[in-house]
Formats: structure tokens, C-alpha cells, sequence
């Protein structure tokens, strides 16, 4: 799994909710920080043609949490995201990932990173279409160190009954659940989804989010959904709210909202 060690100190890092990375209150138990961005700031482009896509983020990601990135079409969110799964260096600011810098990481390190630690889910599902769904999940199966077997990633999507089945013959709901078999089957420590269910309607996009509800319980995977869809927020134990390059709020889901009580 993680490639962090076994230590979660930061040292260099101010530490706003005590220490060793905690969350304690006196209602709530300890809660361990995956991810602390700082100041991250993006721009693309200069001069004139600049577009600042991060203004100056500051973040907390806790460890088994799933967390919903919300907000219009430009915040921020894929940016952010493809930052935090070492997609994507920012144009200044700190990332990091327990107590490893992803900012201070070359190109080689945030591929050891992304290998090791993160499984993607983005909004087409990019599957090989020759392959079976088994085939598909097993071609990361085939070069992780202690991965699940391909059944059981998809067992644990709900396509127990759907192994030998191509791409082309399952609904988009169905390949959707195929590559969120395919990110977790390696076991990453987090799992980040990009508008998974941005191509399917409410009710094969709430078996999506089922299969992701359930990986998050089950596997206790740190996970980020980006959406732009309000109705899913409340699936989320915390909903980060992002407009225009900064975070806009931050709530916490007193009460979560099972995924399929979701519908939009
Ligand atoms: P969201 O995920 O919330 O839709 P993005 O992070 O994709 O937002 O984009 C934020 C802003 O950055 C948008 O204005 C977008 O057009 C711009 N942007 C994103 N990626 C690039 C890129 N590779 N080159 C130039 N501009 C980009």
C-alpha cells in the first residue's frame, strides 16, 4: 500500500487541529489526514491568456473519508484532483500526501506515487473494448504486489454475474462499475472519481455511487468524487465546495444520505 511509512508527522506543517495530524474532539474519534494542500495555486497559459484555475487552495483530506467536491463547471475541481492524485503539479503551493511531499516529487516519483497509492475513476470509462470485464480489472491485477482478484473487485461492484462479459455489452452503468473494479483492485490507499456518473442517468448513476459508497465502507478507501450535481453531496461524510479557484465552504453530512436514496 502506502509508500508514506508508517509515520503520519508533518513537521514542517502547521497543524490547525492538533497534533500528530488528529481531528479529536470530544464527540468525534480521531481522524488521520491523507492529503494537506496549501496555498495551492494553478495558472495555465501567461500574460493576457492566463486562466488562474487555482486561486490559493488550502485542503484536508482524512483517511477513509469520502469526500464530495462540489461546484460549477471551471472551480477548480479537476485541477485540484489531478493534483492531489500526482497528475499535475501546481504553479505554487504544497500537496502532501501523509508525510510524503507530492510537490516536491519529479516525474518518476508521482508515477511510483499514482501507481502504488491511487486508483482513478473519470466520467468515460475508457475500457479495452476487446477485453472481458474480468480481463479488464486483470490487467491491473497482473502488476500490482497484493492486489484483489479480478472477481472479487467485481463481486464487490455488484457485476459478480457480468465477468466474461466486453465492454460493448454492458450498459454504461456497467462499464462505469467495471472501472471503478479496475481503480480498486489494486487496493489503492485512495480512490478519486472525476464526474463518474457524469454520463448516466439518476438510476444507473446511483449504482455507480453504490459501488463507490460500498469500496469506501468495505475497503476503508479514502475517497474524493468530483460532481457539479448538488443531489449527490449528501452521499458524502464532508462536502468541499469549490467556486472559482477557492474553496467556497466546507460541510460536514451530520447524517449521510445512502446512495440509492439519491436521485436527480
Ligand atoms: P472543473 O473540474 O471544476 O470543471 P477545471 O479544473 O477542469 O474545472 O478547470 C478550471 C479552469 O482551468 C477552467 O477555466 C479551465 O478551462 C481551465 N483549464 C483546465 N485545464 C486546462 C489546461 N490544460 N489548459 C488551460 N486551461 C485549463
Amino acid at each position: 500500500m502506502a509508500s508514506a511509512g508508517s509515520s503520519h508527522d508533518r513537521g514542517s506543517l502547521e497543524e490547525p487541529r492538533g497534533p500528530q495530524g488528529t481531528a479529536s474532539g470530544p464527540d468525534r474519534p480521531e481522524r488521520r489526514r491523507a492529503f494537506v494542500a496549501r496555498g495551492l495555486t494553478k495558472v495555465y497559459g501567461k500574460g493576457e491568456v492566463a486562466v488562474h484555475a487555482l486561486r490559493g487552495v488550502d485542503l484536508e483530506l482524512f483517511e477513509g473519508e469520502l469526500a464530495v467536491l462540489l461546484g460549477p463547471s471551471g472551480s477548480g475541481k479537476s485541477t485540484l484532483v489531478n493534483i492531489m492524485g500526482g497528475l499535475d503539479l501546481p504553479t505554487a503551493g504544497q500537496v502532501f500526501f501523509h508525510d510524503l511531499e507530492l510537490t516536491a516529487f519529479d516525474e518518476r516519483a508521482l508515477t511510483a506515487y499514482r501507481r502504488e497509492n491511487v486508483g482513478f475513476v473519470f466520467q468515460f470509462y475508457n475500457l479495452v473494448p476487446s477485453l472481458t470485464a474480468r480481463e479488464n480489472v486483470a490487467l491491473i491485477t497482473d502488476i500490482a504486489r497484493d492486489p484483489l482478484p479480478a472477481e472479487e473487485a467485481l463481486a464487490l461492484v455488484g457485476l459478480a454475474e457480468r465477468l466474461d462479459h466486453f465492454p460493448a455489452e454492458l450498459s454504461g452503468g456497467e462499464q462505469q462499475r467495471v472501472a471503478v473494479a479496475r481503480a480498486i483492485a489494486k487496493r489503492p490507499e485512495v480512490l478519486l472519481c472525476d464526474e463518474p456518473t457524469g454520463a448516466l442517468d439518476s438510476k444507473t448513476g446511483v449504482l455507480v455511487l453504490e459501488a463507490i459508497e460500498r469500496v469506501n465502507r468495505e475497503l476503508g478507501t479514502t475517497t474524493a468524487m468530483i460532481t457539479h450535481n448538488a443531489a449527490i453531496a449528501d452521499m458524502a461524510d464532508r462536502v468541499i465546495s469549490l467556486a472559482d479557484g477557492r474553496i467556497a465552504g466546507v460541510r460536514e453530512n451530520a447524517t449521510k444520505s445512502p446512495a440509492r436514496a439519491l436521485a436527480w
